[in-house]
């Protein structure tokens, strides 16, 4: 079943009195459980089309759904994690992850206990009680998984998420994410520049073109994962 529907996309930004095309009439199918990698040059519009899959960013035309209901603001069917650990310095590892469920109205302790459970799925529990910075990028990126997907989303959306580790942390954080891609009922969507990644973790990858940020083709990879 198709999980992301994408028809006739268009974005705009305005500025200096201007409208910039950054999206283009982007048309696209994505499936339940599929890896899908989404590639082009720096300005293309990847950022923008992950923040509007994510409902954090109004578009100008088309449509966009998520399991056939319309993407109009940030809901749970979407997790995201961004390059930068967007998690909360003054809270625990723990805190950071029971956020999401608490947000959406669980009490306390099922909260704690899902994060837990997602803590332990990613091999942190015993850094529970310890706070971001007294961690190491990859596993930082690990919590903002675990945080991504403790609301059970339909949709892991990946903007750059490796993108600021050393080569050896990214290539364990990519086998960690192909791991538990593997394991659960969940679609990535992944954004990169790297095409080397790209072939390395994607069921498909979409090429984007920049000026204006357009679709050019969809490349189905060979599997030969790690
Ligand atoms: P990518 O992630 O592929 O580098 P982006 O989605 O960040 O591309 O940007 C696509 C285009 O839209 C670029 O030309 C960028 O300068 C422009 N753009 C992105 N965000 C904004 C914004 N908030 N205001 C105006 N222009 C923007
Ligand atoms: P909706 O009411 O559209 O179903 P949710 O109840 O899933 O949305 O989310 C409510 C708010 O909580 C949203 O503004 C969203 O940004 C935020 N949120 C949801 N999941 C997370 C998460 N994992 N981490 C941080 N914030 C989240």
């Amino acid at each position: 079943p198709v999980v992301l529907k994408v028809e006739n996309l268009c974005k705009y930004y305005h500025g200096h009195g201007e409208k910039k095309l950054a999206l283009k009439d982007l048309n696209l199918d994505i499936h339940r459980r599929e890896f899908v990698c989404v590639i082009g040059p720096s300005g293309c519009g990847k950022s923008t089309f992950s923040r509007i899959v994510a409902g954090l960013e109004p578009y100008d035309a088309g449509s966009v759904q998520v399991d056939n209901e319309q993407v109009i603001g940030p809901c749970r069917n979407r997790g995201m994690v961004f390059q930068g650990y967007t998690l909360f310095p003054w809270r625990t590892v723990k805190q950071n992850v029971m956020f999401g469920p608490q947000m959406n109205g669980a009490d306390r302790d099922s909260a704690e206990k899902a994060a837990l459970q997602w803590l332990e799925l990613i091999g942190l529990e015993q850094y529970a009680d310890a706070f971001p910075d007294q961690l190491s990028g990859g596993m930082k990126q690990r919590v903002a998984i675990a945080r991504a997907l403790v609301n059970e989303p339909k949709i892991l959306l990946m903007d750059e998420p490796f993108g600021a580790l050393d080569p050896h942390t990214r290539q364990k954080m990519q086998q960690h994410l192909l791991d538990i891609w593997r394991n659960i009922d969940i679609t990535v969507i992944f954004v990169t520049h790297d095409m080397d990644e790209a072939i390395l973790l994607a069921d498909r990858i979409v090429v984007l073109k920049a000026n204006p940020g357009e679709l050019i083709e969809t490349i189905e990879v060979p599997v030969a994962r790690p």
